[in-house]
């Protein structure tokens, strides 16, 4: 039976990552997956979660399953930092939190929830979105409908074009909202703009799911959380995808959250208990030591303060290389827009859609060793002071 199985297609970030692998380049530069690099391209491990780490060899005595939902401690601290700790959601107790396995875990289980036990059939992506959004959900048999968001003329936000989209969202229907950092554009609403598309969306009676993955990596973590709570004060149910892969730097250790946020305590009760049967049949119980890391910063007073200092300088190196970037491009007369490359330092993040075409990406890659996603899309935690000038020289060949 195996015999013909054909070859899958190679996943289109993660497959890049394997090309740049295999590049025997010592100068190639890979701008492709989305993962945090300081300026000697590293991805280290955060100071306050190598604390955090040896603490947790010290004094663990288990390795017991964790419930299901995972340690109520790290859903707590959750919660606190996606709606305050002095909300009146936390306070009322009408949400509940699952550790899952990252984000992407997050969004199955939504996608499981959605499907089979709110009954709907339908989600609403932004255009464009993560390419895994529409996989993910795809995979659990909901339709995806996109509603309209960049703008590709002023390389901003199609504001008025999105809220006509929401505008045809049908009663019950699931809209997912990226919470900041909009991936793949770097294109981020205002917080007039939020309160706008949180009251269409809480009119048009669709059920709001905010994934939010990169909470810190914009303007700061309370920043950075106002559009889901202006969604929040709207709607008084939504589900929230978060993950702590980017803003700790947990890739690997798989650490994100499911949250269902409902009218009372008693209707969240009924709702986790279906979340948890959902669980129980894809990965029974989540993975404890990335979870057990955060919490342990997060109820240590230095170790969340380590934690912030850590999170700003990650957030301000990717500002200052966006400027960087620019500043090079202007140097030689490139211009990726016809207004210019400013809307690179406005947008928010770590990503850029940077304009470039698909022919000019696979010129990059197959004449310069840079790496890029098809779409244009551009991580720019990857460029540094070292590799700015190559970059900037090789896009001058391919777009000037
Ligand atoms: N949502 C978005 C918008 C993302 O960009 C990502 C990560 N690329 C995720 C979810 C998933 O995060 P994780 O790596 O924690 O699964």
């Amino acid at each position: 039976m195996f015999k013909s199985i054909e070859m899958a297609p190679a996943d289109p970030i993660l497959g890049l990552s394997e090309a740049f692998k295999a590049d025997t380049n010592a100068d190639k530069i890979n701008l492709g997956v989305g993962v945090y690099k300081d300026e000697a391209g590293a991805t280290p491990v955060l100071k306050c979660i190598k604390s955090a780490e040896a603490k947790l060899v010290d004094t663990e005595t288990t390795k017991g399953y964790l419930p299901i939902d995972g340690n109520p401690a790290y859903g707590q601290a959750v919660r606190e930092l996606l709606f305050g700790s002095n909300s009146e959601i936390v306070a009322s107790a009408r949400a509940a939190t699952s550790h899952t396995p990252g984000g992407t875990g997050a969004l199955r289980v939504a996608g499981e929830f959605i499907k089979n036990v709110l009954g709907v059939k339908s989600i609403w992506l932004s255009d464009p979105s993560w390419a895994n959004h529409a996989a993910v959900f795809g995979a659990v048999g909901l339709e995806v409908k996109k509603y309209p968001y960049f703008d590709k003329a002023s390389n901003g936000l199609d504001f008025q074009g999105m809220i006509e989209g929401l505008k045809s969202v049908g009663k019950g229907e699931v809209v997912l909202l990226h919470g900041c950092c909009h991936n793949p554009t770097g294109v981020d609403p205002t917080v007039e703009q939020w309160e706008k598309i949180a009251s269409v969306v809480a009119e048009r009676g669709g059920l709001p799911l905010v994934d939010f993955a990169y909470q810190g990596f914009g303007v700061g973590l309370e920043e950075d959380a106002a559009g889901l709570r202006a969604v929040a004060a709207k709607n008084k149910e939504l589900l929230v995808c978060s993950s702590f892969s980017k803003n700790f730097g947990l890739y690997n250790e798989r650490v994100g959250a499911f949250t269902v946020v409902a009218e009372d305590a008693e209707a969240v009760k009924k709702a986790q208990s279906q979340v948890k049967t959902l669980i129980r049949r894809i990965y029974s119980n989540p993975p404890a030591h990335g979870g057990a890391a955060v919490a342990t910063v997060l109820a240590d007073d230095a170790l969340t303060k380590q934690w912030h200092d850590e999170l700003a300088e990650m957030r301000e190196r990717i500002a200052k290389m966006r400027q960087l970037f620019v500043d090079e491009l202007n140097q030689r007369g490139v211009k990726l827009s016809d207004a210019g490359n400013q809307f690179i330092v406005d947008q928010c993040g770590m990503f850029s859609f940077s304009g470039l075409t698909k022919e000019q990406v696979d010129v990059l890659k197959k004449e310069h060793s840079i790496y890029i996603v098809g779409s244009g899309r551009i991580n720019v935690a990857g460029i540094s002071e070292k590799n700015v000038g190559k970059l900037c020289d090789a896009i001058a060949v391919v777009a000037g």
